[in-house]
């Protein structure tokens, strides 16, 4: 395991919130980070010892920035690998870009969990319009069309919820490639959050209950209660098997469905993730701070919960016009992320707020 000492550079790609919360827990163990990002309000350069503005192709951006890291890892997972592969000469990048890979292409994210023993929703490919109908049926409605590639937050979805809709989905659903998904009647949905040394010691956050609004999480609680806290043992079994067989190092996220026939595997995520916003209060280690400490080479910190009760909440578009009452609250522990504009569906900031007894 390499160490990498404080003072050094962990480059990130990527300038959003989450890049913006890894930068200010690296400052906080005494490292400097560098952002990549294209144009765009890039909040985490508000944070940031340096930043580079250039696009994620941009292989002479790229390649400057990788001689300017000791260590580059990503907030975001919709970059282009292959441009990427070039900087792994000039550095270390961490996780591997085979996780990156895998989680860009939701058939193949899908694929992959099943080879390890994992259960996901039945899925179809259509690799274009004249495929839909074929694809719709074999999973049967209703159904959620996703597109393959660069879908987060609801985006690049759409429902088949009777044989009327399919007229047009394809259009509305971005005209490319996508999987039609069984709709899955769950009770529950939750995330496994763990992170992975670089010599393969894994810890796991508790497993908030996450709820989603309109495809964007709304609100994680803890405890989870006893759906999710009886899935949480053989949904961990499988997120560490998918970590291991990616030889990852970090903070990895797979989201499940707490459904009647156990765990059944949403997505992944090779990052730091939205329910684990909380660990920065709530737990002794935040996903942030463990991110860091992973890719520098540091020992794991204690993922343990810390209150009784946890509920983080985010604020999205309006939502943090209400700061002031917010902050009233003794309860509560305000993010704001900085952003220009607070527009509809726009995550702009969260609250966590910890009840001890
Ligand atoms: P995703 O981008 O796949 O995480 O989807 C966003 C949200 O849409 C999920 O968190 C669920 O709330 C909902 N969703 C996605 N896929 C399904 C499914 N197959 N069945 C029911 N709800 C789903």
């Amino acid at each position: 395991m390499s160490v990498l000492s404080p003072g050094s550079t962990i480059g990130i790609l990527g300038g959003g919130q989450l890049g913006r919360m890894l930068a200010v827990a690296a400052a906080q163990l005494g490292y400097r980070c560098h952002i990549y990002a294209p144009p765009g309000d890039n909040v985490a350069c508000d944070v940031a010892a340096q930043f580079t503005v250039a696009d994620y192709d941009d292989l002479a951006a790229l390649k400057i920035f990788a001689q300017a890291c000791d260590v580059v890892t990503f907030e975001f997972e919709n970059v282009s690998v292959t441009p990427l592969k070039s900087i792994t000469d000039f550095v270390p990048v961490y996780p591997p870009l085979k996780a990156l890979e895998v989680a860009q292409d939701r058939a193949a994210e899908k694929d992959f969990v099943r080879s390890l023993g994992g259960k996901t929703a039945a899925f179809a490919v259509a690799q274009d319009e004249s495929a839909l109908p074929a694809a719709i049926e074999s999973v049967g409605i209703p159904c959620i069309l996703k597109t393959i590639r660069m879908g987060y937050d609801g985006k690049g979805q759409s429902r088949i919820m009777a044989q009327e809709d399919i007229a047009g989905a394809w259009t509305r659903t971005g005209a490319q490639p996508l999987i039609a998904e069984a709709l899955v009647p769950f009770d529950a949905e939750f995330s496994v959050i763990l992170v992975r040394s670089q010599d393969g010691d894994i810890r796991f956050w508790d497993s908030s209950r996450n709820l989603h609004i309109d495809g964007i999480l709304s609100t994680s609680n803890l405890p989870a209660g006893i759906l999710v806290e009886s899935q949480q043992p053989a949904a961990r079994d499988m997120a560490a098997s998918v970590a291991a067989a990616l030889d990852y190092v970090g903070v990895f996220t797979a989201e499940f469905f707490a459904s009647a026939q156990g765990p059944l595997f949403n997505e992944i995520a090779p990052r730091v993730h939205n329910s684990g916003h909380w660990t920065i209060e709530g737990a002794t280690t935040s996903q942030f701070e463990n991110h860091i400490r992973a890719i520098c080479g540091l020992p794991l910190g204690s993922t343990e919960t810390v209150a009784e009760r946890v509920e983080m909440e985010n604020l999205i578009g309006h939502d943090a016009d209400r700061f002031m009452q917010i902050l009233a609250d003794p309860a509560a522990h305000l993010h704001l992320y900085g952003k220009a504009e607070a527009r509809a569906g726009r995550k702009i900031g969260h609250v966590t707020r910890l009840y001890r007894s």
